[in-house]
């Protein structure tokens, strides 16, 4: 692995293919300046390219061979079978490169190219989860009193992962159609962007969203809107932290273009995930963005959990290899079929129970329904009391707002894992439960 020198102020100079240069050590913050290589990690990552005939007595993993583990199979639905025989056991079991397996990381840097085609130069590495991602990102580029923008309502877990890190979280306005340009525009003019790189500026430098089927209001942002916010980023010199874990799960073709496809400065860092397509439990996900910020996640992720499970890595990269990435997409279709079936007969549900008593936009993507329910100021208390009593459950909308006891009159209704039937119950109950409440 190559790491980061963060003298290099000029990395896009070397790249024709960046129109800008950017200058990647102003977003740092000190304690991820601060982070080294670690010798013993890199001697582990030498040791794996190494030909066989090296003898190594380098680095401390230990042998494979005490391990009780022999072999696995798994069976797969389509009625293929991976087999781990002894040896790919071993590697599974064993020490790996931080930033991910080398034969998965190669399938998905194609899979990315492929699919987004980013017009400047791209690293990526691979992250237990998305989550995982998000959270180094943000210890990456966040101080504390740091003006941080995004859309609220907004993820939950982005929200805990920020607080405590001291910034201020500046919410930007979006419907469902996702952030709002203008309103973005209104935000930044308190700031000048020819004073954006004077010290002490307090501009903010990076803009957080989630471009497709939002969690929690399952907004995607049109590609007229991403141009527009693009366009502001470069304008105040912002990085965009664009977190896609619905990115597979958009109902309708053609996929609309990422912010990672219009990137070319090098200012986007692009979160995936492998969790609402293959498996949550396997904890797989992605960051892909500019070399000398994966390269510092990569460092993080050295001194931190070393890197994501082999093991799990290695499974899904058998999966990938022995699917294609045809395969891999006749899978992903198969996924947004069942989605899209699921937001219909939510749809079609609240159509029968709540159109007097709450208002919706239907979702293009993702598995979440975010409903407004008229006449009640605050969910919070209807929710985590009555809502229980009547055994319906959905989260009350005051979580995903920057200021959680700001009262908010939504609720978040996934349509992921019960049957239509309890859909239609469930909003049953969430109508009557309306009703008595006001
Ligand atoms: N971002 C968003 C918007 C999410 O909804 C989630 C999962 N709920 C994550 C990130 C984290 O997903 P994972 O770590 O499983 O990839």
């Amino acid at each position: 692995m190559t790491t980061v020198g963060l003298g290099q102020k000029v990395h896009g100079g070397v790249k024709p293919s960046y129109a800008r240069i950017m200058n990647y050590a102003r977003f740092l913050t000190a304690v991820s300046a601060a982070r080294k290589p670690s010798a013993i990690r890199m001697l582990t990552e030498l040791q794996q390219r190494s030909p066989p005939t090296m003898i190594s007595l380098a680095g401390g993993a230990p042998n494979p061979n005490t391990f009780p583990f022999l072999s696995a199979s798994f069976g797969l639905k389509d009625g293929q079978t991976l087999n781990f025989d002894e040896a790919l056991m071993k590697r599974a079991l064993q020490y790996s490169a931080s930033n991910g397996i080398p034969e998965l990381l190669t399938w998905m840097k194609k899979l990315q190219k492929d699919l987004h085609n980013p017009p400047s130069p791209m690293d990526m590495c691979v992250t237990t989860g998305s989550q995982e991602g998000l959270c180094k990102l943000f210890e990456m580029l966040v101080n504390p009193g740091d003006n941080v923008l995004l859309d609220a309502p907004t993820y939950s877990g982005t929200l805990a992962a920020l607080r405590p890190l001291g910034c201020n979280l500046i919410n930007v306005s979006s419907d469902q159609h996702g952030m709002i340009p203008a309103a973005l525009k209104d935000v930044l003019s308190r700031w000048d962007p020819s004073e954006v790189h004077k010290a002490g500026s307090t501009t903010p430098k990076i803009l957080y969203t989630i471009p497709n089927g939002g969690n929690p209001t399952g907004a995607s942002m049109t590609t007229q809107r991403k141009q527009e916010v693009y366009e502001l980023a470069r304008q105040y010199d912002m990085l965009i932290i664009e977190d896609d874990p619905y990115y597979f799960l958009q109902f309708d073709k053609p996929w609309a273009p990422s912010f990672l496809s219009m990137d070319v400065d090098g200012r986007i860092l692009r979160t995936d995930s492998f969790s609402k397509i293959l498996s949550s439990g396997l904890r797989i996900g992605f960051v892909t963005g500019p070399k000398p910020l994966v390269d510092r996640v990569v460092l993080h992720i050295q001194a931190s959990t070393m890197h994501t499970s082999t093991f799990t890595q290695l499974m899904v990269s058998q999966l990938l290899h022995s699917w294609g990435q045809d395969g891999f997409l006749q899978h992903i279709e198969g996924v947004i079929e069942f989605y899209r079936k699921q937001r219909n007969a939510m749809i079609s549900s609240a159509d029968k129970w709540l159109k007097d008593v709450a208002e919706w936009h239907a979702p293009s993507a993702g598995m979440f329904l975010w409903i407004k329910l008229k006449g009640i100021a605050d969910t919070q208390q209807l929710i985590m009391e009555k809502a229980l009593e009547k055994e319906v459950l959905l989260v009350p909308g005051g979580v995903f707002m920057i200021n959680s006891s700001d009262p908010c009159p939504y609720v978040r209704a996934a349509f992921s894992l019960s049957t239509p039937e309890q859909i239609d119950e469930a909003f049953r109950r969430l109508s009557s439960l309306i009703k008595e409440a006001k």
